[in-house]
């Protein structure tokens, strides 16, 4: 396996960073998880947008332009030879001393990781996953933005701890106010009466890549789709329920804090968009 780290294309063993690094002594950074499917690097554009956006607001300047980030997520799918995939772009502030500061940091660390992708079992999309509702509550998005995509992944790993303390692969994070905000690394979308609804991203939701193409592919589709506040009551009571996300794609839920949702199992909405979302990894991306 070959990852770009810096420049240069090294061996996996080979790729190391400083420990004066401060993507590791701070998770100052950004970062992307990106999909390739059949040669198709999928919304790369929406995705190196993100990228850009949110490491502007760190005031963090990334070293190429994306003319040379498209090439270089391409290219590192083409030396690892693959077609279907997983890229994971991070750039960190990179080496410093040791203060907080980040203008002791000359040069920013840009390394891009693609390999084959690892997801839920095949089985889950057939019957749904059961999640539940953790302690730990999305960061405040007057605080540190939710739609920086940054290294300080921790409120995240904790939801994911809860949750498999728990013995579910998933969880659903709520904001301060106790609103619904998103999954550990996807959003989450409600069906009620074929209307979709799914947090908008001042609730504390990244605004994912998936969650924009499925509310797209929804409309086109003439179902009726809203961003909207709302509560563990209306996902208890929704028709359906399922999370999206780039790993994930689409998958239904079935359980939710012990309440079964609709008939317990994917629901018509669901399975529509999914293959829907399916067809369009197969005819949209950057070759
Ligand atoms: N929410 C969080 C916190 C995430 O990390 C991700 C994954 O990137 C998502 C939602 C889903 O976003 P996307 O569909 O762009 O992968």
């Amino acid at each position: 396996q070959l990852i770009f780290l810096n420049g240069k294309f090294v061996k996996k063993q080979e790729a190391v960073v400083s420990v004066y690094d401060h993507g590791f002594l701070y998770g100052d950074g950004v970062f992307e998880g990106i999909r390739a499917y059949s040669g198709n690097v999928f919304r790369l554009d929406e995705h190196l947008t993100r990228l850009y956006d949110s490491a502007k607001s760190i005031m963090l300047t990334i070293p190429y332009t994306k003319e040379e980030m498209t090439a270089i997520v391409v290219e590192t799918l083409r030396q690892n030879h693959l077609q279907d995939g997983y890229i994971r772009l991070v750039v960190s502030r990179g080496v410093g001393d040791l203060g907080l500061s980040p203008f002791s940091c000359e040069m920013p660390t840009v390394i891009a990781i693609a390999e084959p992708l690892r997801i839920f079992p095949k089985e889950l999309y057939e019957t749904g996953l059961e999640i539940v509702t953790v302690a730990t509550r999305r960061n405040r998005s007057d605080v540190l933005s939710p739609m920086v995509k940054s290294l300080n992944y921790l409120n995240n790993i904790l939801v994911k701890i809860e949750a498999n303390l728990a013995g579910v692969p998933e969880a659903l994070m709520l904001n301060d106010q106790g609103y619904v905000a998103e999954g550990s690394a996807d959003n989450i979308f409600i069906v009620k009466n074929n209307k979709l609804l799914t947090p908008p991203g001042h609730v504390g939701a990244l605004v994912g890549i998936t969650r924009n193409a499925i509310l797209d592919l929804a409309r086109e589709k003439g179902y009726e789709v809203a961003e909207a506040v709302f509560t563990r009551h209306d996902v208890y009571t929704a028709d359906e329920v399922f999370l999206t996300g780039t790993a994930a794609e689409v998958i239904a839920v079935k359980k939710v804090d012990g309440r079964v949702i609709g008939e317990g199992k994917p629901g018509p909405v669901t399975q529509d968009l999914l293959d829907s979302f399916r067809e369009l990894t197969q005819n949209d991306g950057v070759k």
